[in-house]
């Protein structure tokens, strides 16, 4: 039929098979021949059965979001168009699922009267982790075969289920024994043989009739589903179309599903997830880093230190499947770390996610030791010890005595200069940067710091190993900080004046809770501890009138159940202290500042805006290599809201002009660095230029 669509017979079934490579997308160029076929198999007396299979290796594995909010979306046939005809077709169509069935390719295949699935395949709909619910019936048809609790987990999870799980829950109706094609061919010839009827799913009430009579176990499944949307509208209009599937006729709950999905597919928040769903797959792509570049084999990998982050890291490896040898200063520094490796492990057992045969298992990947010589035959040696460039560069000086040819050795500090460290070694091509976030073995950012000296094949490979160990990785420059790190600094550096002028911790943090950050900065340094940033101020020399006297008079925060807040016994809820804001007012007056009144606009743009204006300092010193880039890193590393599409893409949507007269003000009203507006951000605010190349808001 074309080069995307074949029609085959099997005596009097029909096969068509789709062909859209590399997965199977549901482009338009793929559409249009399915549903000429669809016409021709259905007006063809000869056909009395289909099977709906797909060449390569996954059925479709979504809608072609490329396609998103441009009209060749809703150019016809559209996908809604496609299933309503499947759906129509007087004769049992099977879908022959294997691979992966996700989306608009779940969609397809519900639209079906029947799916076999091969014992390997994966169906789900995870259209909410783009900001959409499935525009295509999904919404309306899966309640009808899984019933409405179920459907509403799924939807709103966006997460798949395994083909066993499928067929437990109604999804797909059996699994195949044998060869999958071949098998759903007989199956078509079975129900052809059955002679009927062949209800569509549209017509099947059994699951969804219980729900339509007493919906009070629906509304929980709703509840338990939605407990940390967080600001997002997605999650919330997935459920309200699942819940509109069992209350209103099908037809009608359909076209409220086209509605909702064309509400969100053109608001902000969908347009921020697709932009960060495209920009994790960018960063892979690294100036320098050519095709023909080879990646290094990492088969072994080693661990210095085994305190809070190494013990992260070695986690994260084992759990990616490498065998890691941990080395530590002493047994006892050994025995500690791996005590609370032990633990966490412990905490996921009891928890149900992790088997105790797997905890053995995982356990039994990790080798100790205190003696360089053991780490010779690593591939790959993380250093995680304190912050202090002369503890690097001694261990970085061992190493380079020990390590054999070609193994990559790899810093994880926050802040040191990684060309000074690479330096202290004969072998400044094989050092680069691999800067974990706290707690390791969660937070799936990795800023992979490239010093100047570091082979494009080193970087290759910690991209590689990155992604196998289920890491969102980003190439960053060197310098103080890094992008993540040094754009925290810019955010933060307004925090403590801005209580002494007359905002309290809880009026900033609110701030931050109503913009979607999972908690402000007071509650989160409260939560981190605030005697590291004290320490650390101290070993600079410098000072933070408002910190340095809470950690003077213990309170280090929610470990000592006080600090910006006051806590209860064992409780993390952060109730505000009279006591702080007395010592505000205290420290305000012997400054001579007067307070006032802080409008919540005057903490963004004291707060959010430096941090902007820091990123294109970072954009013009090609600290990052884009702005997407920056985005990535603040919405893996450091909890910046999803639905605002990182810190970037928001400057965007905020205004860039709006920005830098902002930034000018208050550089004007105090002469502070981090408000002087960046040359590049000043000047794409009077080019009218956009950093997520959209047209300026
Ligand atoms: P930590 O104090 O918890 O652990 C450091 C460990 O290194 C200790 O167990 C110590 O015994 C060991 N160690 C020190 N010198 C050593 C040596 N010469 N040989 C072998 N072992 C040695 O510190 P941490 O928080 O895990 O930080 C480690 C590194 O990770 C630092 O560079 C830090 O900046 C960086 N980092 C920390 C975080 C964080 O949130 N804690 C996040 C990202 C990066």
């Amino acid at each position: 039929m074309s080069d995307y669509v074949t029609v085959a017979r099997d005596g009097a079934i029909a096969v068509i098979t789709l062909d859209n490579p590399p997965v199977n997308a549901l482009s338009h160029h793929l559409r249009e021949p399915i549903f000429k076929a669809l016409e021709v198999v259905r007006d063809d007396a000869a056909i009395e059965g289909i099977v709906i299979a797909c060449a390569g290796r996954t059925f479709i594995s979504g809608a072609d979001i490329t396609e998103f909010g441009t009209p060749k979306a809703l150019a016809s046939p559209s996908l809604p168009e496609l299933c309503a005809l499947l759906e129509s077709l007087p004769k049992p169509a099977v879908a022959a699922i294997h691979g992966t069935a996700l989306g608009g390719g779940l969609e397809l295949a519900l639209a079906c009267h029947y799916r076999v699935a091969d014992k390997g395949a994966k169906v789900g709909l995870p259209e909410v982790k783009l900001g959409l619910l499935p525009g295509a019936g999904g919404t309306v048809r899966l309640p009808r075969l899984v019933g409405p609790e179920k459907a509403v987990a799924m939807i709103v999870s966006g997460n798949p289920i395994n083909a066993s799980a499928a067929l437990e829950a109604g999804v797909v109706d059996a699994i195949a024994a044998g060869e999958l094609t071949a098998d759903a061919i007989a199956f078509a010839k079975a129900r052809v043989a059955d002679g009927g009827p062949h209800v569509p799913v549209r017509d099947r009430d059994d699951k969804i009739a219980p729900a339509r009579a007493d919906l009070s176990g629906f509304e929980a499944a709703v509840k338990e589903a939605t407990r940390k949307t967080r600001g997002l509208e997605a999650p919330l209009a997935c459920a309200t179309a699942v819940r509109n599937a069992v209350t209103l006729p099908f037809d009608e709950a359909l076209k409220k599903e086209r509605e909702l999905f064309i509400g969100l597919v053109n608001g902000v928040q969908s347009r921020a997830q697709r932009h960060l769903f495209f920009a994790e797959r960018e960063a892979a792509k690294v100036p320098g880093v050519s095709k023909d570049v080879q990646p290094r084999a990492v088969k072994k990998v080693g661990v210095i230190g085994a305190g809070t982050m190494g013990g992260g890291i070695a986690m994260s490896f084992v759990n990616g499947g490498y065998p890691v040898t941990i080395l530590e200063m002493s047994d006892e520094a050994l025995d500690r770390g791996f005590a609370t490796i032990e633990k966490n492990y412990g905490i996921s057992v009891s928890r149900g996610s992790l088997s105790e045969e797997a905890k053995a298992e995982r356990m039994g990947r990790f080798s100790r030791t205190t003696n360089y010589a053991d780490l010779a035959d690593c591939d790959l040696i993380i250093e995680a010890v304190f912050e202090e460039m002369g503890v690097k560069k001694e261990v970085f000086g061992k190493l380079d005595a020990i390590a054999k040819p070609g193994s990559i050795l790899a810093s994880n500090t926050s802040y040191l200069d990684v060309n000074e460290i690479a330096a202290s070694t004969g072998r400044p091509q094989d050092v680069v940067g691999l800067h974990f976030f706290s707690p390791a073995n969660v937070m799936r950012l990795l800023e992979i710091v490239r010093g100047d000296k570091t082979a494009p094949d080193v970087l290759l490979t910690a991209l590689n190993v990155a992604r196998k160990i289920g890491k969102v990785p980003v190439v960053v420059g060197v310098c103080h900080g890094f992008v993540g790190n040094r754009m925290l600094g810019a955010r933060s550096a307004e925090g403590e004046d801005l209580l002494l002028e007359g905002a309290s911790p809880e009026q900033i943090d609110k701030v931050f809770a109503d913009f979607g950050w999972p908690m402000g900065p007071f509650e989160m340094g409260d939560l981190a501890g605030l005697d590291i940033g004290w320490r650390n101020r101290k070993s600079l020399g410098k000072t933070a009138a408002i910190g340095d006297a809470l950690c003077e008079a213990g309170r280090f925060g929610q470990k000592t159940g006080k600090g910006f807040y006051l806590y209860e016994q064992g409780a993390r809820k952060p109730i505000p202290d009279p006591e702080v804001a007395k010592l505000i007012e205290e420290k305000a007056r012997e400054r001579g500042v007067n307070r006032r009144d802080i409008s919540d606009d005057e903490i963004t743009e004291r707060t959010l805006y430096p941090m902007i204006n820091e990123g294109a300092r970072i954009l013009e010193e090609k600290i990052a290599a884009r702005p997407s880039d920056i985005d990535i890193v603040w919405t893996n590393g450091y909890g910046f809201p999803i639905g605002k599409g990182g810190p970037m893409f928001w400057a965007d949507t905020e205004g860039l002009k709006k920005i830098v007269e902002r930034l000018e003000y208050w550089h004007g009203k105090t002469g502070k660095d981090v408000f002087k507006p960046a040359a590049l951000l000043k000047q794409m605010a009077e080019d009218g230029g956009s950093f997520s190349g959209r047209p300026a808001a």
